[in-house]
């Protein structure tokens, strides 16, 4: 959705309001595609005192697979923005300030990039989520496989030859 800072500005609450949801069912997260439901973007723009402040949320349903076990985990996420939004560059460096290049302000391009950055990296079905077996990949939440998963140090197999010896 566009934004057009000066009519904001020549509007009589000098804000404008926005509520409206957006498809990122494309959007790729680490070969995963995590907003299967439309994503919802709601706030404001308000231009009082010749500052533009952009206070909006993002709300999004979230798919994606555990880490360990890669069975599928749904949340809800919530992501806060508040940015301000200029055309003039002599302002020093801030992190919540956005250089914008013309009166239109692509609402999307501004928001749902603050999506992406708060993006979990490892989402787990459970905190003490047990994986899969590494040599039969069978999901050990769901029970032991009988496999002999114990890892031989090359070192102490060594050391056990020589033992073995005596
Ligand atoms: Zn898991
Ligand atoms: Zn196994």
């Amino acid at each position: 959705m566009k934004i057009n800072l000066s009519e904001a500005v020549a509007s009589k609450t000098q804000r404008v309001d926005f509520d409206y949801t957006v498809d990122l069912s494309g959007e790729e997260i680490d070969l995963e595609h995590p907003f299967q439901a439309p994503v919802r973007l709601h706030g404001s723009l308000n231009v009082q005192g010749g500052i533009n402040r952009l206070e909006a949320e993002i709300e999004a349903h979230v798919t994606r697979a555990c880490a360990r076990c890669l069975e599928p985990v749904e949340y809800d996420k919530r992501v806060p923005v508040s940015l301000i939004l200029t055309r003039k560059v002599d302002s020093e460096e801030l992190d919540d300030i956005i250089y914008v290049e013309s009166d239109e302000v692509e609402l999307d391009e501004l928001l749902v990039p603050e999506l992406i950055l708060d993006m979990e990296t490892v989402v787990l079905c459970r905190e003490d989520c047990k994986g899969l077996c590494p040599k039969c990949g069978k999901n050990l939440n769901e029970g032991e496989c009988g496999c002999d998963r114990r890892v031989i140090d090359p070192r102490l197999a060594k050391l056990q030859e020589l033992l073995n010896k005596d």
